[in-house]
């Protein structure tokens, strides 16, 4: 993956894609740490407008968030846009060149769907080359994604390799039925495994039976980004048994939750995937420009279909005011 540029000049661009909370921040922030990839420009698109994944990602000699829209659908005019722009001053003659562009996508988003439009515009067909499509498989929730998600099925039909994450304490025959799972829908993807970034070997069980894929029934609510501001909180001990309450009533509905919440110990992230929430993480100030904008704090950010963010936001106000 470290080659330089093309032969024919065109510049690489690797999609990283999975479905939210597969992990892809996190697995990125170790390669990039690793400087696996090179000299890149990142950009970061995420499908609600406050823009979180960002802050997990260290090393990058560029980091550009594209917020509020998935690039696959409706965001993709800006991700065409943002690229363009990447070309264009990758001709200027003191810009900072570089080895590759990644583009680490929102969760709900079809990587190859992103590949086919970037392949239909006539002045990106010239400049970038797609030169591999990699997309993150949570060991846990990963089968289950698979029987009800349409989504999820497109992802790893695109990939060219799949990172099996977060497999560490998950029965080996569950990981291996699941990396069946993945072969049965795409025959020809390389698969592996990695925890926190590092890589981890597979465990190996040649008799696994993939897991069964029922028909999807067209689903009639797409899965979608809903805002919560959480200003007028109790911070973040409210926050945590409220939101337990909400994920154990809605939890199916609700896929993935991320925000940026003040505390007198500082800015924490918050995140959960279905009903966990993960013990916040204290975030570093904010350094400066080239770690892209800085999110809004106290506005969390819940995924999942079904919702409404009045009923949110009057639910939340009932809970801090009673
Ligand atoms: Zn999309």
């Amino acid at each position: 993956m470290n080659e330089q540029r093309r032969r024919d000049g065109r510049l690489p661009l690797t999609i990283i894609g999975g479905f939210l909370g597969a992990g892809k921040s996190t697995w990125l922030r170790h390669q990039l740490h690793e400087e696996r990839f090179g000299t890149v420009h990142l950009i970061v698109n995420e499908a609600a407008e406050t823009p979180v994944d960002n802050l997990l990602l260290g090393k990058a000699e560029q980091v550009e968030v594209l917020a509020g829209g998935c690039a696959c659908c409706e965001g993709r005019e800006a991700l065409i846009a943002a690229l363009r722009n990447i070309c264009g001053n990758q001709d200027a003659l003191d810009s900072r060149r570089i080895d590759r562009i990644l583009l680490e996508t929102s969760g709900l988003a079809d990587p190859g769907a992103i590949a086919l439009a970037l392949s239909e515009d006539p002045i990106l067909a010239r400049r970038l080359a797609v030169d591999g499509v990699i997309v993150l498989v949570d060991a846990l929730h990963g089968a289950q994604q698979l029987a009800g998600e349409e989504l999820s099925r497109r992802q790893v039909e695109a990939a060219e390799r799949i990172v099996i994450t977060k497999s560490r304490g998950i029965p080996p025959g569950q990981v291996a039925r699941l990396t069946r799972t993945l072969r049965l829908i795409n025959p020809a993807v390389a698969v592996e495994g990695a925890e926190l970034g590092v890589p981890l070997e597979l465990p190996a069980d040649l008799d696994a039976q993939p897991y069964e894929l029922p028909e999807i029934a067209a689903r009639a609510e797409p899965i979608k980004p809903y805002r919560l501001s959480i200003a007028e909180g109790g911070g973040w001990a409210s926050l945590s048994v409220w939101l337990s309450a909400l994920l154990a009533a809605r939890g199916n509905d609700i896929v993935r939750v991320k925000g940026v919440v003040t505390s007198p110990d500082g800015r924490l992230l918050l995140q959960s995937v279905r009903r966990v929430v993960q013990a916040p993480e204290i975030l570093p100030e904010p350094e400066g420009a080239d770690r892209g904008p800085a999110p809004q704090d106290d506005i969390i950010v819940l995924i999942g279909r079904g919702m409404d963010e009045k009923l949110l936001a009057r639910s939340w106000e009932r809970f801090v005011l009673g």
